[in-house]
């Protein structure tokens, strides 16, 4: 039985894994850190139940494909729940905007804000739709080797969307600066501006209004537990405080990999973990993209987070709360053009114990923070103090209410836990931006450029962010080992 190695044991390694334990190898997982998971570890601390990383469950279509392809459901290990509202965004006149959890409810939504826009929402989300299904069809799972993946009869039609921006194309159709946000906030998820993101992603919005907005009960670590599951049930074995030192190879192939100063032979390495990481575990000479490379691309943001246990239910909290209630485009220039820490930050809030009452003691909120950040920039507790309270302030002001005095604790996670827990280059929180000239066969490749038998997968490479692409990334990485297995290797 040939045998792989696993370098992590975020999303896109599990999804990996599985595959490659599905086609007949021996698959070992090797992570660094103490649990599997990556990015989407789990802190449980005072009898709080955090999601350490992604707390949006979008595209739920994508995982019942992982699971079928295994013969399973995602029920068979979570339930799921379509949360109403979506989501809530506040604005800088103080005002908010819910989004309902159904289309029709949305439409209202629009026709109230801005007159007419809900026939324009209704033509733009149909495009959207027929955006997704090509993309999922014909695109996102492709392994980024070639231009030629890119070119269908669907997507020669749809060029002229490959060229232009999702903020120029929203910004046509709609006038409220309101409506603006929420149409451009999905494809912040792909780690790029939208004034830099092509429209063809506005299918990201069909996800949003149509697919939803969901949640596993539990939290999203049950996701990571089921992929954990699974993997171990198809003979995938983990090997966690595992830390890889090294990437053994021998005449420009892989051999194994260095644990604990211990040489573990394989046929194939795969690594999940960032690919910049995983180069300098290579010597300089056998490693596909420079120094100079890397500092060149666009790197989705890094964050500022924190997971706060509070000594009561706090009134008027949403699961999902969006603060867009300051200026969008200095907040995006401070992440992209002049790298630094925000004057009027942006942030995210969820109270995941609004839906769930199994992530908090009874009669307790637990809540988790985050501000998007340059990343690379300087890190330090002061600084995290102080965005902790501008953000305990703004949370008060817009509901009215005294908030801080009953945050019972928080923890902080940014740029230099990112860089030493997930060897993060930069201490980026979600890999590299899905901009124009960063898409497809356009990213880092899942095929070492220079070393037989390691491949890559994961948010750096095809196809980008998130964690349905991770899932997606750990089967197309598979595929190609399997296929050039098949071929008579590489
Ligand atoms: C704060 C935050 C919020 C997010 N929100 C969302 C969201 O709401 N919805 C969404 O879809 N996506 C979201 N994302 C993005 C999503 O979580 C990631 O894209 C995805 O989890 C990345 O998975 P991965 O497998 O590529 O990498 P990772 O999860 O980073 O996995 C890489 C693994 O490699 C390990 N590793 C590194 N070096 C070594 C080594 N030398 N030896 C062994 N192991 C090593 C790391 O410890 C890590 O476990 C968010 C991300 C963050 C950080």
């Amino acid at each position: 039985m040939p045998k792989v190695t696993i370098i992590g044991s975020g999303f896109s390694s599990l999804a990996a894994a599985c595959y490659l334990a599905q086609g007949g190898f021996q698959v070992d997982v090797y992570e660094k850190n103490r649990t599997i998971g990556g990015r989407a570890r789990q802190l449980i601390k005072e009898g709080f139940t955090f999601d350490m990383g992604p707390s949006w469950y979008w595209m739920p279509d994508v995982f019942e494909r992982f699971f079928a392809d295994f013969g399973k459901k995602t029920t068979d290990y979570y339930e799921l729940v379509r949360l109403g509202p979506a989501y809530r965004v506040y604005f800088e006149d103080g005002n908010y905007l819910e989004i309902p959890n159904s289309f029709e409810g949305i439409l209202d939504v629009f026709e109230k804000e801005e007159p007419g826009s809900s026939q324009v929402l209704a033509a733009f989300i149909k495009d959207a739709g027929h955006n997704y299904k090509i993309a999922i069809e014909n695109l996102v799972y492709k392994p980024g080797i070639s231009p030629l993946e890119l070119i269908t009869s669907d997507t020669i039609r749809k060029l002229d969307q490959f060229v232009t921006t999702i903020s120029k194309q929203i910004r046509k159709r709609f006038k409220s600066p309101k409506l603006i946000k929420i149409l451009e906030f999905p494809v912040l998820f792909l780690g790029a501006k939208p004034q830099d993101t092509p429209a063809f992603y506005n299918f990201m919005n069909y996800a949003d209004f149509v697919l939803g907005t969901w949640y596993p009960k539990g939290g999203m670590y049950k996701i990571v537990e089921a992929m954990g599951s699974l993997a171990t049930e198809l003979g995938v074995i983990m090997h966690t405080d595992s830390g890889v030192q090294k990437i053994e190879t021998l005449n420009e192939t892989a051999t194994g990999i260095v644990v604990d100063g211990r040489f573990i032979a394989s046929d194939i390495v795969l690594s999940g973990a960032d690919y910049h990481h995983t180069e300098s575990l290579l010597p300089s000479s056998l490693r596909g993209y420079s120094e100079a490379y890397w500092d060149k691309r666009t790197f989705a943001p890094s964050s500022l987070l924190f997971y706060v246990g509070f000594d009561k239910k706090i009134p008027e909290m949403r699961h999902h709360m969006l603060f867009f209630d300051t200026d969008f485009d200095k907040h995006a220039a401070e992440i992209y053009d002049t790298p630094k820490w925000p004057e009027e930050p942006l942030f995210y809030a969820s109270f995941t114990s609004i839906t769930d009452a199994t992530v908090a003691p009874e009669g307790r909120d637990g809540a988790f923070f985050l501000v998007p950040l340059a990343p690379d920039l300087k890190d330090d507790e002061l600084l995290r103090e102080k965005y902790f309270d501008i953000i305990m302030a703004r949370l008060e002001k817009h509901t009215g209410q005294s908030i801080k005095e009953w945050v019972s604790f928080k923890e902080s996670f940014c740029l230099n836990e990112f860089k030493s827990d997930y060897n993060s280059y930069k201490g980026n929180a979600y890999g590299m931006a899905n901009t124009l000239m960063q898409t497809a066969f356009l990213r880092p490749k899942i095929m070492s450029k220079k070393v037989n038998n390691l491949y890559f997968t994961g948010q750096l490479t095809v196809p980008g962010p998130g964690v349905p692409p991770a899932l997606i990334s750990g089967k197309i990485a598979a595929e190609l080992i399997l296929k050039n297995l098949k071929d008579g290797g590489r």
